[in-house]
């Protein structure tokens, strides 16, 4: 018997030295559970299980529609049987309904063992109401008020302004974009997360391609405009921003276009064409290059604002053509300076540009007023109302925690915060109709 037992001993030796413990399977995942608690938290849980102390774990989560992923290290104490969570605060750093993505752990024990769990699908997911949904392949619709007919209404609205979109501007959705509509303001506030101005009423997140808008089910007919003019800046957004997230176009641009969309076919509300009107009248149209930056922040110069913006949209696909304004949206999306822009495609500067569009609207021939070089902006003027929402820092949250005791990796780069479009006095005006002056108050919540 000891005869042979010696050789075996030693080839159990070599074995040993030659291919040190590092079979996979050797770690056991004993639980893994993505939890949603929207609004407050997303809870990713993992719990393990090795013959060897286990000393490292890392949770990967891969947002969908964002080039990098975030790594997270959550802390725990190693051992042979470990549990431990990673707990995303949405409210410090936010995302809104209907993200969804795809996480997985990595895990080691101190005999050199790793684990990487199969990628898993998570959601984030509004469940305090109950939601229908209508969706194509452009676009899925959900809400929970208002009934069937609301719904359809809504949604076929927002079919009919992607398709004269595309039609006009060349953009082509290839991303579904969600719209989540809340029927009424609390519930709207609470998926909006810290930070909202209270006259907000509706949020697109370019981002992720998701919309929130609060239409109560009496007011179908302003829901429409509102659905239609921020299914416009997202669409506009994802086609031209910049392999940064960076957008630059002029702020009398972006509007203009959210508003001419509103309706179909394009006609300009009343709350905004009486204030141009008067504008035109009077001679005091705002210049265009006062407003290719942030709009006033003065109610009646802000409509002002919209109102024009929507008539020089107007101009230029009546004087140009849309394949024109196709182009511009091209040129934007390439970047650069914005009178350069105009040239390039118009042949007119920002100026030369303004003149004609007074002439064809019939106001006076413009002052000569100093002139300013409207310079690109670093970050976007783009899509950002009159008071724009800010997005609180996600620095907390996302840089990764240290594991104990294992000094934690380099965290992988993270997503860029999202750019956050709120719109409200575009609303606040063509409310009026359907809330009376005291409710539109609301919407600006400032004065
Ligand atoms: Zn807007």
């Amino acid at each position: 018997m000891q005869r042979w037992l010696i050789p075996t001993l030693a080839l159990f030796v070599f074995a040993a030295f030659a291919f040190p413990a590092r079979a996979e399977g050797v770690i056991a995942v004993t639980a893994n559970k993505f939890t949603n608690n929207f609004p407050t938290r997303l809870l990713f849980q993992i719990a393990a299980r090795s013959p060897a102390r286990i000393s490292k774990i890392a949770l990967t989560v891969q947002v969908d529609g964002q080039t990098s992923s975030s790594r997270y290290l959550p802390e725990f104490t190693p051992d042979v049987q470990v549990d431990t969570s990673y707990e995303w605060n949405i409210q410090r750093n936010y995302v809104p309904p209907g993200v969804s993505g795809q996480f997985w752990w990595m895990l080691q024990d101190d005999a050199g063992n790793q684990l990487q769990t199969p990628k898993q699908n998570f959601r984030v997911e509004d469940s305090a109401q109950t939601w229908q949904k209508l969706a194509n392949n452009k676009l899925a619709f959900y809400w929970y008020a208002g009934g069937d007919g609301f719904g359809r209404g809504l949604f076929d609205r927002a079919v009919e302004a992607i398709s004269y979109l595309e039609k006009d501007t060349g953009v082509t959705v290839d991303q579904q974009v969600q719209i989540w509509i809340y029927g009424n303001r609390a519930d709207f506030f609470r998926a909006l997360g810290p930070g909202a101005r209270d006259w907000t009423g509706g949020r697109a997140l370019p981002e992720y391609g998701i919309i929130l808008i609060n239409v109560e089910p009496g007011a179908l007919e302003w829901g429409k405009a509102a659905t239609a003019h921020e299914l416009t800046h997202i669409i506009i957004h994802e086609r031209i921003r910049g392999p940064l997230g960076s957008i630059s176009m002029p702020q009398w641009m972006d509007e203009g276009l959210a508003v001419y969309y509103e309706t179909i076919p394009n006609k300009l509300d009343g709350q905004f064409s009486g204030p141009l009107k008067r504008a035109i009248d009077s001679n005091t149209l705002l210049s265009l290059r006062s407003i290719s930056g942030n709009f006033p922040s003065n109610g009646n110069d802000a409509s002002l604002a919209y109102g024009e913006g929507f008539s020089v949209v107007d101009f230029i696909i009546r004087r140009y053509g849309a394949s024109k304004l196709a182009q511009l949206l091209q040129a934007f999306k390439a970047g650069g300076d914005f009178d350069d822009i105009f040239k390039q495609v118009l042949n007119v500067d920002t100026d030369g540009l303004e003149n004609l569009w007074r002439k064809d609207i019939g106001a006076k021939p413009r002052e000569v007023a100093p002139r300013v070089r409207v310079a690109p902006s670093p970050m976007p003027t783009f899509g950002l109302s009159t008071d724009p929402f800010v997005a609180p820092s996600p620095t907390p949250q996302a840089v990764a925690l240290n594991a104990t005791p294992a000094p934690a990796p380099a965290s992988e780069p993270r997503a860029p915060e999202p750019i956050v479009i709120s719109c409200g006095n575009a609303f606040a005006f063509a409310a009026l109709a359907f809330f009376g002056a005291m409710r539109a108050r609301n919407y600006f919540g400032r004065g």
